[in-house]
């Protein structure tokens, strides 16, 4: 049997109908930016999460870099991050010509909440906490450590769409919660696409403005905004994907905890959620000593799997420039020797489970 790491084609198989009649709706209606696909959506996400208010905006990356931007953070600042994030999370901040500066993870993959208050500065300006792989962040003292500092707290929710901490969704409870809409992503387009919750007004009204070339009426440019526009057909088959999103993350819940309660391999350590946490598995990530070596076993065995990342964003060759060594972040360093990630997909059957499974079992 060959299994690949995803298949989005089961996803939009799934509900084929409800999508191939939205598409057409959207065609056959002259009107593709910006329309009332994207508001409806819009208010349908804000419902969704608990948050006021949401933006649609292009990309998950665009909603990182103007989350910063709109938050007035730019050169001379410093924003602290999780060292073991996708690159995308610190182009966010530096696009805008801030600083990141890096914290090692907790044992749940979430930034290390103990090593936070040692890299506040003055020129400290946010927090950019990452729900990576669909489990949250230690929300409760993060927020506290926030407002202690004064400091604006964003969230990277490109992989937690409906995860919770205390039963509150993962992008409330910050300044900015920012999410994408990747195809691969629990909450996927058919394209990228991507948006923000906030709860203030001032602050929906800024990205509105962002989003459209700076202007709030057409042809007044207030600020140099960008072109970060949801489009029509997006929305429209987002709010098809939408209605179905508890449906498609109790699906990967009950994968993952398949592979929880089945893996048994002294080799293979699995990935725990923080307590008070509800994880919506867009990643089951394990952790091997032998790394390189299960993957190719794996590939041998006809079974797909992906490393999520293997060279973290300081040691990257886009930021050579920061000048960072090997060995400078040792607890991020060694995740990406050691993680793999397990095949796991909405429409995946019993049958490519059980074999990923007895694969894992047997490798020794
Ligand atoms: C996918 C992803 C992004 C970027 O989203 P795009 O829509 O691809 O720009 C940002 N952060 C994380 C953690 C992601 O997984």
């Amino acid at each position: 049997m060959k299994i690949m790491p995803n298949r989005m084609d089961r996803g939009f198989y799934q509900y084929q109908q409800e999508f191939e009649e939205k598409a057409l709706e959207v065609l056959r209606s002259g009107w593709y930016v910006l329309g009332k696909e994207v508001s409806a959506f819009e208010k349908e996400f804000a419902a969704y999460t608990g948050a006021p208010y949401c933006i649609g905006l292009a990309s998950g990356l665009d909603a990182l870099w103007l989350a910063f931007r709109v938050l007035g953070i730019g050169p001379g600042d410093e924003v602290i991050v999780q060292a073991n994030t996708y690159i995308a999370s610190v182009m966010g901040i530096t696009i805008n010509g801030a600083v990141p500066v890096f914290v090692e993870p907790d044992a749940h993959f979430g930034i290390d909440v103990d090593r936070i208050e040692e890299k506040i500065t003055e020129r400290t300006k946010a927090v950019l906490v990452v729900h990576l792989y669909g489990m949250p962040c230690h929300m409760g003292r993060i927020t506290g450590l926030c407002k202690k500092h004064g400091l604006y707290l964003v969230e990277d929710c490109a992989q937690s769409h409906g995860a919770c901490f205390d039963g509150q969704m993962t992008g409330t409870f910050g300044d900015v919660g920012c999410f994408s809409f990747y195809p691969s992503k629990n909450l996927g387009a058919f394209g990228d696409g991507g948006a923000v919750v906030v709860k203030e007004e001032a602050l929906d009204k800024a990205f509105r403005m962002y989003r459209n070339y700076g202007s709030e009426k057409r042809y007044y440019n207030k600020v140099v905004g960008a072109n970060s526009r949801l489009d029509e057909l997006q929305a429209g088959l987002l709010r098809v994907r939408l209605k179905h999103l508890d449906e498609i993350t109790q699906e990967r819940i009950a994968i993952a905890d398949t592979y929880t309660s089945h893996l048994k391999n002294p080799l293979i350590k699995l990935p725990v959620l923080a307590e008070h946490t509800t994880g919506v598995w867009h990643q089951y990530v394990i952790r091997c000593e032998e790394r390189d070596r299960l993957l190719s076993y794996l590939e041998e065995k006809g079974i797909g799997t992906i490393i999520h990342y293997p060279i973290p964003p300081h040691l990257s060759e886009a930021y050579q420039s920061f000048g960072y060594q090997k060995g400078d972040l040792p607890v991020t360093e060694h995740l990406a020797d050691t993680v793999l990630s397990l095949p796991l997909y909405n429409g995946m059957t019993e049958e490519e489970l059980d074999c990923v499974i007895r694969a894992v079992n047997e490798f020794c």
